[in-house]
């Protein structure tokens, strides 16, 4: 495994395994990896001969007063993580590597996908996702590029980026992992105090629980949606920033369930912002 700091070095690297004629995974991260990353990388591991995993604290993402200077930072432990795992590339850049003086091009996906939901809690937010991930497919041109459902919106919003553009790569969309409680991983499950731990598994237990009431018959997005508020609101820790039931593939709100759709929940636990969802199938 190579631990590359540089884009030169990245690009280098991969060429030698394109000319090999090999498939090539991507899999960008921010880094503080766990089994839901990791589970990403076995999956590329599966289907590709080359397998890159970025890890970059991407500070275009980040808004004024969110949590870029304290999101952890735990590189010595990915780097031996994706070593086990046999990684064949670990891409680490510094920020002035991927946004050196001067930089000033954006990649953007514009209306509703885009402004709705983390969009319009985080202003900006997609455009910096996007920017590195165009920057990221350019830089590794993969095969394929993996990405979490547990980011649900920005898994459409790169997908729509790859389409409207014409990037020649596949985004292959991977299972949320849980903790045996149901809690989705994430990174910054480590910003929690063992209460708050305890407090956060409302959100896929609201899930959960509007999930069943669809099994059940429920059709009425009002109704189901109140169903998962009802259970964050009993969780004296928890506050909402949204509980939506959109259309799966656009993200629109919707009246009655009659096509696939998903559940989609942010909620602060304390001071920490978690966010999670369900695919809602119609049957
Ligand atoms: P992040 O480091 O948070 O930017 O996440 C990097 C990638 O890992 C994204 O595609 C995420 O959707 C994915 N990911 C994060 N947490 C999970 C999880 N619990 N299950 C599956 N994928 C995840």
């Amino acid at each position: 495994m190579k631990l590359i700091h540089t884009i030169s070095e990245t690009r280098n690297q991969v060429l030698r395994a394109r000319l090999r004629g090999w498939k090539i995974g991507l899999v960008p991260t921010m880094g503080a990896l766990h089994d839901g990353h990791m589970s990403l990388v076995r999956r590329a591991k599966a289907e590709c001969e080359f397998v890159v995993v970025s890890i970059f604290v991407n500070p275009t993402q980040f808004g004024p007063g969110e949590d870029f200077d304290k999101y952890p930072r735990t590189l010595v432990e990915d780097v031996e993580k994706c070593r086990i795992s046999d990684v064949d590339v670990v891409f680490t850049p510094s920020a002035s590597e991927m946004y050196p003086e001067g930089f000033n091009s954006w990649v953007e996906v514009k209306g509703y996908l885009t402004e709705t939901l983390e969009g319009e809690f985080r202003p900006g937010h997609f455009r910096g996702v996007t920017t590195v991930c165009a920057k990221l497919f350019n830089i590794v041109q993969p095969t394929c590029a993996y990405f979490g459902q547990k980011d649900y919106q920005q898994l459409k919003v790169v997908q729509k980026m790859v389409n409207d553009l014409s990037m020649p790569l596949e985004i292959v969309p991977c299972e949320i992992v849980r903790e045996p409680d149901g809690l989705a991983m994430s990174s910054r499950n480590s910003y929690l105090s063992p209460e708050e731990r305890k407090a956060a598994v409302v959100l896929s237990r609201a899930l959960s629980k509007a999930r069943a009431a669809v099994t059940e018959g429920e059709r009425n997005a009002a109704a189901v949606q109140e169903i998962a508020e009802g259970v964050i609101r009993l969780e004296p820790l928890a506050s909402i920033d949204y509980v939506a039931l959109r259309d799966a593939e656009t993200l629109q709100p919707i009246d009655r369930i009659r096509k696939p759709a998903v559940l989609l929940l942010a909620v602060r636990i304390g001071k920490t912002r978690l966010i999670d969802n369900a695919f809602i199938p119609t049957n």
